[in-house]
């Protein structure tokens, strides 16, 4: 049986009262930057609405949410060492980019820069480390509450990772709705949140790093972002940490008609010389629809900025690696304390590769076999390409003896918590429904090979589906920002 927050606390609510609180949620949201722009913007850029949202927060274990943030640091540098591997990589991925175009194409602005050198050794990495509750096993309920809760990873995301602006403002909605449901909370159980600040700090860091004053820090992005608010928050935090950043926003249209590579290796958009690239682009091949914007890609790459991420760490971001990391003996070549190796790997759930060879053919039978315990996965961001249940039986069957399953990975179904809330979206009917959470931890990372310069983790988010949807996106439709409520 799920139950909601409010439930859990034996508080009922009058379908009226419910009605109300909904309609003080909105206002509450957008009084506090939680904003999207709509769907379907043919008003004006500069129009937004509440963004999709949970009413009540979710419950999470104490305990869960102290381990996923007690970890990032170590998944932090964990990837810092595999994007610094190279072996390890070309080993990991080789198969992957005989049959993937795209990670092809990364993988060869990636030797390019490599074997000519790279001019900037630092490299910063803005990381959203994706968990869910599994509870898979759990025995009983203890007053609504499993009796067993494991923080599964889901996958790491290395480039564009967002949503730690509206993360920002999301706890102060949850605290105003249990507060008007008559159930105030203390302010450790629904906890504050700054993960825009921690991500604005490391690229401060990175601008200081670079050490030219009046050099800007670029924020590299898709034309009509729906989730632009989200950067907004960032921008404003990196102006609250400091008045002299200069930030400027470019699409790749707009780079490549702009900037400007010196024989240096100085970037230059217009007469302005880049300090740091955040990348909030480039992470799917639609973003890339011309040669222009590799071309581009492979300009800033090459450049002597601080890129966010250095190409490298989107490649160690993929999901082959994370099936490559879960393999006996591979996290504790990169990380020597046998406590720490053995914590992340509790969080890794079943990782299977598909490659042409005897251990695929095994796998892809498992598969096949059992269809509704796995995830088929292939090397892209941004939700909606992932394939479950029935449907991986089918595919799996159609490319079984062909090299083009190299491009995927099998992951272990994960069976998360589910409870009950409402989904605020526009448009969409709000009925008290069953959902599941993703729990997502934010790291900042700035370091040369071997040099840390900054290292941390930095907040959290909490995104919350219906039960019965697989994606979990927020832009892609799918999900809603929520914010936990610890138990
Ligand atoms: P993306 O990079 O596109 O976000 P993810 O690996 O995060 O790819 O998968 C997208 C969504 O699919 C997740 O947010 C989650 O809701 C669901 N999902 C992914 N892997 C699993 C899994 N092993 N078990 C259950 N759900 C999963
Ligand atoms: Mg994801
Ligand atoms: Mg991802």
């Amino acid at each position: 049986m799920s139950a909601s927050a409010l439930e859990v606390f034996g508080v009922t609510l009058s379908e009226e009262r419910i009605a109300d609180l909904i309609q003080k949620s909105k206002q509450w949201a957008l009084l506090h930057g939680v904003a999207m722009r709509p769907q379907q913007n043919s008003v004006s850029a500069s129009c937004v609405e509440y963004a999709p949202m949970t009413l009540f927060p979710s419950l999470i274990p104490v305990g869960v949410l102290a381990e996923a943030k007690a970890l990032q640091q170590h998944f932090n540098l964990l990837m810092h060492r595999v994007a610094n591997d190279h072996v390890f990589l070309e080993q990991s991925l080789q198969n992957v980019i005989k049959v993937d175009s795209f990670m092809q194409r990364l993988w060869e602005i990636y030797t390019t820069v490599r074997q000519e050198g790279n001019p900037q050794p630092a490299s910063l990495t803005l990381i959203r480390n994706d968990f869910m509750l599994d509870v898979k096993g759990s025995c009983c309920e203890i007053k609504g509450i499993p009796a067993s809760v494991k923080l599964k990873q889901i996958e790491i995301n290395t480039i564009s990772a967002s949503f730690a602006g509206l993360s920002t403002g999301m706890w102060n909605v949850h605290r105003y709705v249990m507060m008007q449901a008559g159930k105030e909370t203390h302010p450790t159980q629904i906890p504050e949140n700054f993960p825009a600040q921690g991500l604005a700090a490391g690229l401060l860091k990175s601008w200081q790093h670079y050490n030219r004053e009046s050099a800007i820090v670029l924020f590299v992005i898709q034309s009509n972002e729906r989730n632009a608010v989200d950067q907004w928050w960032i921008e404003k935090e990196l102006l609250n940490l400091n008045r002299d950043v200069k930030i400027k926003y470019a699409t790749f249209q707009n780079a490549h008609e702009n900037c400007k590579l010196m024989d240096d290796r100085r970037l230059f958009l217009n007469d302005e010389e880049v300090a740091v690239i955040y990348y909030r682009d480039g992470y799917m091949p639609a973003h890339y629809p011309s040669e222009k914007e590799w071309n581009v890609r492979l300009m800033m790459e090459r450049s002597l900025a601080v890129k966010c991420p250095s190409v490298h760490m989107q490649l160690a971001g993929s999901k082959k690696i994370q099936q490559e990391l879960a393999r006996p003996g591979v996290v504790e070549r990169f990380l020597r304390d046998p406590d720490i190796c053995r914590r992340i790997r509790d969080t890794f759930a079943g990782q299977y590769s598909l490659d042409l060879g005897s251990e695929g053919d095994k796998n892809v039978a498992m598969a096949i076999d059992d269809p509704k315990h796995f995830v088929l996965k292939p090397q892209r961001e941004g939700g909606g390409n992932n394939i479950y249940g029935e449907d991986i039986r089918e595919f799996l069957s159609g490319i079984r003896l062909s090299e083009e399953r190299n491009a995927y990975v099998l992951m272990e179904r994960v069976f998360p918590w589910q409870q009950r809330n409402y989904l605020l979206k526009e448009g969409k009917p709000t009925n008290l429904r069953d959902v599941v959470s993703e729990l997502g931890i934010y790291g900042v990372y700035l370091g040369c090979d071997k040099k840390v310069l900054m290292n941390e983790e930095v907040g959290h988010l909490l995104r919350t589906k219906s039960h019965d949807d697989n994606e979990g996106g927020i832009v892609a439709g799918f999900a809603t920002i929520d914010t936990p409520l610890l138990v």
